[in-house]
């Protein structure tokens, strides 16, 4: 039915947006429910898409492709995108409930677990976050200006973030300069002295985070080594036969990079690439190191660990022995975490996400939420997909079961306009995005790029409204 298809498709594009409400009117005909449901998108900057815009790595096209299918959903006669409209500041979440008959809370995780440790705001040292929005251009990040005149970088975490961290600064740059890289980020990385980067775990090889796509790019990135401690890697090979499928293809493959001897072809490879990368394992971070003058990292201290348990629930435990690690570069890629956007909405502050049940905020009747902020910052794009479809079978659930009020007529996004008119906000709608799509695209084909991003909220605007 094409109004529950409907329904289904909107948290595809909500997984990426900031904040969505529901307007719903209900029609019964007969014995089926139709649900006749009106979506309005509410998203903080006057661009769309979140993550997908800002998160996924320049060089991983293919997985902003699925920007298409949200702006089918976007372009839907009953979806509207609110763009510049700040939830929690410009309008509460209670006011949207008011105006709505349900609301979706699905604005990510946009704070960073840090790693608590003496050093940590010295100059070089940087939150994956902020670095992948740096080259991604997300507009609070541009002045971040990371200084890679260092040649070691260290990059702290072993997951996937990490590994699009580290592709990033040995990717060459003529591959980076056909994606929407930002123009900023590519002649820092032009000019960078970085030449080798290390992946550093707390845990072991059969832990790393990362998945194999994304190994695979570090093992053929062009002009690059793997340079891995044969000795982290003992009896690695021995546990193959017990590993689950995609436990064992990832680590055959680590081991392949780490202690194999490469082929003719490849050794060569290996001979000729300047750069190099690798992981270490069993390392735990301490202190970031300063130099002589205090103000910069020039190392960092890392604790060594050992092994407690088995398989994946494994716990690192310190052995007392202490190494440093000569960089000039620290990049913490140890997670992300939601905030709390509106004092008014239930938050575990332990687990950083909404407490609810299925999608339904637990104690809040017609508040939902999907996404990172409803079960904490895991899975790939189709895993968030799938999460939202959940949340969006919990709603229409409610509604065919009564349990969601929509028995009263709500304003919907009249009554907001109204509320944000009175406040001096001005949203961007999707159309007006297309306007700066259109300008970006024209921007990046001049540089032969997909597009050059704009990086500026105000000059965003002043595109939007020409
Ligand atoms: P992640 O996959 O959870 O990895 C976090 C890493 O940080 C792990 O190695 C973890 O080690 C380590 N860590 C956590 N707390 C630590 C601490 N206190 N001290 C030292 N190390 C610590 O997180 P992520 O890389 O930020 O990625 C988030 C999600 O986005 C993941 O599901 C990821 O797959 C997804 N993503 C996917 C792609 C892609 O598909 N290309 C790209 C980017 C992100 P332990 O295992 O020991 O906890």
């Amino acid at each position: 039915n094409d109004s529950n298809l409907n329904c289904l498709s909107f948290p595809v594009m909500k997984t990426w947006m900031s904040h969505v409400s529901v307007n719903i009117c209900l029609v019964h005909t007969g014995m089926f429910l139709s649900v006749n449901v009106q979506v309005d998108i509410y998203e903080r900057l006057p661009v769309p898409f979140g993550l997908v815009r800002f998160g996924v790595a320049p060089d991983h096209p293919e997985v902003k492709n699925v920007i298409n299918t949200f702006t089918q959903t976007a372009q839907h006669a009953r979806c509207s995108f609110h763009g510049n409209v700040r939830v929690g500041k410009d309008v509460t979440v209670e006011e949207l409930q008011e105006a709505y008959h349900a609301v979706v809370l699905s604005y990510g995780a946009e704070g960073n677990r840090t790693m608590g440790v003496p050093g940590e705001d010295l100059a070089g040292v940087y939150s994956a976050k902020d670095f992948v929005g740096w080259y991604n251009g997300l507009p609070r990040n541009s002045e971040l200006r990371p200084d890679l005149s260092c040649e070691t970088a260290v990059i702290l975490g072993q997951g996937n973030v990490a590994l699009d961290v580290a592709r990033i600064l040995l990717s060459p740059v003529d591959i980076l300069k056909k994606t929407d890289i930002t123009q900023h980020a590519l002649d820092a990385l032009a000019e960078s002295s970085v030449r080798r980067v290390l992946i550093v775990g707390r845990r072991g090889p059969l832990q790393v985070a990362c998945t194999i796509k994304e190994l695979r790019e570090m093992v053929n990135l062009p002009g690059t080594r793997p340079e891995m401690e044969a000795s982290e890697f003992e009896g690695i090979a021995e546990t193959l036969k017990s590993l689950a499928r995609p436990r064992k293809r990832l680590t055959e493959l680590l081991l392949k990079a780490a202690i194999e001897t490469p082929g003719e072809e490849e050794l060569e490879r290996r001979n000729r690439a300047e750069r190099a990368w690798g992981f270490r394992f069993l390392r735990k971070p301490l202190e970031v190191l300063p130099s002589t003058d205090l103000i910069r990292a020039a190392g960092i201290r890392l604790a060594v660990n050992r092994l407690e348990g088995d398989g994946e629930g494994v716990r690192a435990v310190a052995t007392g022995e202490v190494e440093d690690v000569e960089c000039g570069l620290v990049i913490s890629s140890i997670g992300y975490k939601s905030l709390l956007i509106d004092p008014a909405v239930p938050f575990d502050t332990r687990k950083a996400i909404i407490p609810n049940t299925m999608g339904r905020v637990q104690q809040t009747a017609g508040l939902y939420c999907s996404g990172w902020v409803k079960r904490g910052p895991t899975g790939v794009i189709a895993t968030t997909m799938n999460d939202s479809f959940d949340t969006a079978r919990t709603l229409l659930q409610d509604i065919g079961k009564g349990t969601l009020d929509v028995s009263t007529v709500k304003p919907g996004s009249q009554g907001v306009s109204a509320l944000l008119e009175k406040r001096g906000v001005k949203p961007v709608s999707f159309s007006d995005w297309e306007k700066i799509d259109s300008e970006e695209t024209r921007r990046g084909e001049i540089k032969g790029k997909p597009r050059e991003k704009m990086l500026d909220v105000g000059e965003m605007l002043q595109v939007a409204r020409a």
